[in-house]
């Protein structure tokens, strides 16, 4: 199928031309149709489907036939999204397709003043595209109002709820006119995202399921290094010193601290590289996102989510610093290359107390992956005995610590340091949220004695992923 065989109008047709497409994906060909007839839509699909046009497209078209204009301080679209470089993207997609139309776009997001968003709001928009925590805040202020809403998206919802922001949607959903389009896009569904899409939808939504669920696409090369935590950084290091075509590599650190590290091994190395994570600015992100995309820097270190919100085509190389504590997430790292039908290679690095979340890893993907060539070792330093200090150093930043805690040392946590507000970040301290704490002070403990007596248990990171891998006899659900 071609896309001049959709029924798009010419202003539309002439912009899927200028972005380059000839062919709707999967997922844009059998969403179009139905999103056309004004059915609602229960997509399954991860980044890199083309997903944002299989909902822009037919939206825009919907917006030109209906015939009706913007009124002051309302949205006639909304597109709810975890993060605001995803809602940045996914603007920008929407100011494209619309590029030869008068349908107007805007993007709210936190962690920036509210002042220019608001003006832009003044005399009402046609799409708007946002971030859960400035939209309600906006409502709240009365800056826009979503009773005049025709069309609601609402995207990477099983990210939403990973992030917290259930209580967030369920606020706007109550604020919706009734009669309205809805959308809802999961890269997974398990029960609490089902339930959700059940409070959403009208009865009987179109569903369309675009690739198997948490299933790294198949056409990702994967490798697995085995090595010690203190020797990651000279291993990334020898690998992209002796691999050149690694041309344009993300890599994924657990934790915002580690991130800025590995910069500063590949810097003193002469790897062109930048960080983005919840403590850098949102100019700075967009700068370091901006010369990642333009190959001015080789390498981009990312936390999980800022890294959410990448778009970049041409990914050569993902790399897995840190193995994730949730199974998913890999799923999500590794989905950043091979995007847009090309193929991409995966590396793990696997330290000996993250053995555990690379069984948990194989089983969800059911892949075991293989190991890589060995012969790189040999340039590396040999590996140091671990001191109790080395080990309290490593389990900084993970869920837990799988480390018996050296006695009277006090933890300091990741984040330490001035504010729990990442700059920039639509919700307070959510990227803290995400590496959960270092282990607390030891408590003096009498033998015999409970040292959990009287306290709340925390959930461990990943025990929801786990639950359902266990409920669903461990396979996806
Ligand atoms: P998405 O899943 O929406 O994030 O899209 C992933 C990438 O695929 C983006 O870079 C899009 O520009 C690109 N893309 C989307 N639709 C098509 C298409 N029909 N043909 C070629 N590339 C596309």
């Amino acid at each position: 199928m071609l896309f001049s065989e959709l029924p798009l109008a010419n202003p539309l047709q002439r912009a899927v031309r200028a972005v380059g497409y000839e062919q709707p994906t999967p997922i844009q060909e059998q969403s179009i149709p139905s999103l056309l007839e004004g059915k609602d839509l229960l997509g399954i699909a991860q980044t890199g489907t083309g997903k944002t046009a299989a909902f822009a497209l037919p939206i825009l078209q919907l917006l030109l036939d209906s015939g009706k204009f913007r009124a002051p301080k309302t949205c006639r679209a909304l597109i709810l999204l975890p993060t605001r470089e995803l809602a940045i993207q996914v603007a920008d997609c929407f100011k494209q397709y619309a590029q030869f139309t008068a349908i107007s776009t805007t993007c709210i997001f936190g962690g920036v003043g509210d002042a220019s968003q608001k003006n832009s709001l003044i005399r009402g928009v046609d799409v708007l595209v946002a971030t859960p925590g400035r939209l309600l805040d906006l409502i709240g202020q009365k800056a826009v109002s979503l009773k005049a809403l025709e069309f609601f998206v609402l995207d990477e919802a099983d990210r939403m709820l990973d992030m917290g922001f259930i209580h967030d949607i369920r606020k706007v959903v109550a604020l919706l006119p009734q009669k309205r389009q809805n959308l809802f896009f999961s890269a997974t569904m398990p029960d609490d995202i089902t339930k959700l899409a059940a409070t959403i939808l009208r009865p009987n939504p179109v569903r369309v399921e675009v690739a198997p669920q948490s299933t790294p696409i198949e056409r990702i090369r994967q490798e697995l290094y085995r090595i010690d935590k203190r020797r990651k950084g000279a291993l990334l290091k020898e690998l992209l010193l002796e691999h050149i075509e690694m041309k344009k590599v993300l890599v994924f650190s657990r934790t915002k601290h580690g991130a800025d590290k590995i910069t500063r091994v590949l810097e003193k190395a002469g790897v062109k590289c930048a960080a983005i994570h919840g403590n850098k600015s949102q100019t700075r992100r967009q700068e370091a996102l901006k010369n990642f995309k333009d190959e001015k820097i080789r390498v981009l270190v990312a936390t999980d989510i800022a890294a959410r919100g990448i778009d970049v085509d041409d990914v050569s190389h993902v790399f897995n610093y840190d193995l994730p504590d949730v199974p998913e997430t890999f799923v999500h790292r590794i989905g950043r290359t091979a995007r847009a039908g090309k193929d991409g290679i995966a590396i793990s690095f696997c330290a000996p107390d993250e053995e555990q979340d690379l069984r948990a890893i194989e089983k969800l993907t059911k892949i075991k992956i293989p190991e890589g060539d060995k012969a790189i070792f040999e340039k590396l330093p040999p590996p140091q005995k671990e001191t109790p200090e080395s080990e309290m150093r490593n389990a900084r930043g993970r869920g837990f610590s799988k480390q018996p805690r050296p006695p009277k040392k006090e933890a300091r946590p990741e984040n330490r340091g001035g504010s729990n507000l990442p700059k920039g970040s639509d919700q307070p301290n959510r990227e803290n949220r995400q590496p959960k704490k270092a282990p607390n002070p030891p408590v003096p403990q009498q033998p015999g004695e409970n040292p959990h007596k009287g306290k709340r248990r925390r959930n461990r990171p990943g025990s929801r992923a786990r639950r359902r891998m266990r409920e669903s006899g461990n396979t996806p659900s």
